[in-house]
């Protein structure tokens, strides 16, 4: 049995202790690690220790693979009804909702995001995934299938030509949608909870058993949902989650032989050695949402008060570290001087409302860890070697935690690396543009394609523009309003197959083909 943990929180947000066990959850049992390792946790807003958590090492993952492939065998997949698996993601979404502001308060606590934003960007958008997969569990299924008659087969016999045209009497031909058994989930620091629900919804609805290992930064949330997990009804070792590094825990994932497939949310890099390691290993199926340096594009006749609120959010939300964040802001050039302006003016009210996510009014809080702040403060700096104009911010916001003001770089060109690389930070690089034309190419001329907005009142160019801009998700008039119910993935470099909607059903299903003989003789 692990330590169970009590936080006490000195915050008019939430009052009491949040009491939540450190260990590794394996078998349905919170559990310590073999070889006993553990890591603090830290608060981004302070740069002081919360706590400390069990790390686990590859040997904790075999245990607990080994728990979920006899969990599989005897106690989930298709042999459980899919209402039944429905009604336990749904039990899961109560309880966590139930439990808002605790999991909030973690959120916050230790990402360094206001805690109104933890409730509704982090909590109730988990809450609404896992009941949008459980409302799916009993609604996937396969077809029967009409056989075909293709006339370019009917080379053989007379008889066998005759029972072929006969097939649909003679013959049914179905599909199933099955699970793959033991899926490995891999996820970052930026929405913890809420990356993991992408993952974890989908891959119970269809009958897959996890094993979920959340980033050794932000290991909180994860481990409260654990703590849930039985009283959801869910059977040992359908949830196993190991916390750890992801050079040890995360890659004997995705090494492993008896993991069928991975689910991996992080960097590009991060992501090719997963599928390297894969491809070494067993070919698990991989499937990767990586990173992004989104186009966020503003024509001369948007409307220009919408077009600044939606791209502050676009790229100043959750301190800039979001996949999708809309980083590089093309400007047509008879609107760049007024969209600076209001811009400039958001920035500066984001900083005057910098701190404590718990605070009183406070919009933009820290990067979520000290590597996170030098990461930034290193792009910082080559801004100023690479000759951009730091036009507003570019520097720390006090001396404690791991505060960086919102950032705005003018005079960026095309090669610099605050153009080019994801800063995953509070920095906006404003680019002035002449035609649709030049912005489109100028919008393309990057490895990555997760996401890019389009602000114009002319509606066929809005649309003209969605569909030549390379990037899994676009937007009109409106930045990152992402839902349970709409695919979200990357092209290019930002990843591989989609998450939520219906399409990550397909992503976490196999599909057998049953071929039955109703009467057909050779
Ligand atoms: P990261 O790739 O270093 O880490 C992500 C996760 O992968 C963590 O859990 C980590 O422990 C694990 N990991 C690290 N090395 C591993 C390995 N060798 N094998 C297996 N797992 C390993 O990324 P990060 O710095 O934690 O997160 C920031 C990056 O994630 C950014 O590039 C961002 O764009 C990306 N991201 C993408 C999305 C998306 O949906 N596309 C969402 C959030 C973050």
């Amino acid at each position: 049995m692990s330590e169970i943990f009590k936080l006490e929180l000195d915050t008019p947000a939430y009052k009491g202790g949040i009491s939540f066990p450190t260990g590794l959850f394996i078998d349905g049992k919170f559990v310590k690690p073999v070889e006993q390792g553990k890591i603090d946790v830290v608060n981004p807003s302070t740069g002081r220790v919360i706590t400390s958590v069990s790390v686990g090492t590859s040997k904790d993952v075999d245990i607990a693979v080994d728990a979920a492939r006899k969990a599989y065998k005897t106690s989930w997949g298709l042999k459980v009804p899919g209402s039944v698996r429905g009604q336990m993601l749904l039990k899961l979404a109560s309880l966590i909702e139930q439990n808002l502001d605790e999991f909030a308060a973690l959120e916050s606590l230790n990402v360094g995001k206001p805690f109104a934003v933890s409730k509704i960007a982090d909590i109730m958008s988990t809450v609404a995934c896992l009941r949008y997969y459980g409302g799916w569990a009993d609604k996937v299924h396969g077809k029967t299938i009409e056989v075909s008659c293709d006339p370019s087969n009917w080379r053989s016999s007379h008889a066998y030509v005759m029972n072929i045209l006969k097939t649909n009497e003679n013959k049914l031909a179905y599909t199933r949608h099955e699970p793959y058994g033991v899926v490995g989930q891999i996820v970052p620091w930026n929405f913890p909870l809420s990356m993991a629900s992408w993952k974890i919804g989908p891959a119970l609805a269809t009958g897959n058993c996890i094993i979920l290992k959340p980033s050794e930064i932000t290991p909180l949330t994860a481990l409260k949902l654990a703590s849930l997990v039985n009283e959801a009804g869910f059977p040992p070792g359908v949830i196993n989650i190991v916390n750890g590094y992801g050079n040890t825990v995360g890659q004997s994932m995705a090494e492993h032989p008896h993991i069928s497939k991975v689910a991996f949310t992080g960097s590009t890099l991060t992501g090719r050695k997963i599928q390297e390691a894969s491809a070494k290993s067993n070919l698990k199926v991989v499937t990767l949402e990586l990173g992004g340096k989104s186009p966020h594009i503003i024509f001369d006749d948007a409307n220009l008060e919408q077009a600044v609120k939606w791209a502050v959010r676009g790229v100043f939300a959750n301190g800039g570290q979001v996949c999708t964040a809309g980083s590089r802001i093309y400007l047509q050039e008879g609107i760049y001087d007024q969209f600076l302006q209001l811009f400039t003016e958001a920035a500066q009210n984001l900083s005057k409302n910098t701190g404590d996510p718990f605070g009183q009014g406070v919009l933009h809080g820290p990067q979520a860890s000290s590597m996170q702040l030098d990461r930034v403060m290193s792009y910082i700096d080559s801004a100023k070697t690479d000759g951009a104009t730091i036009h507003f911010g570019g520097e720390r916001h006090g001396t404690e935690g791991f505060f960086v003001k919102p950032t705005i770089f003018t005079d960026c060109r095309p090669e610099m690396k605050i153009v080019r690389e994801e800063i995953f930070g509070p920095c906006a690089a404003i680019i002035k543009f002449k035609t649709e034309e030049e912005v489109i190419e100028m919008a393309n001329n990057t490895t990555y394609g997760l996401a890019a907005g389009v602000f114009t009142e002319n509606s066929a160019r809005g649309i003209r523009m969605a569909h030549a801009l390379e990037a899994g998700s676009t937007f009109i008039n409106c930045y990152n309003t992402l839902d349970t119910a709409i695919p979200f993935g990357g092209y290019k470099q930002s990843g591989i197959g989609r998450e939520l909607g219906e399409y990550a059903l397909d992503t976490y299903t196999q599909v057998k083909a049953v071929h039955v003989n109703l009467g057909m003789k050779l």
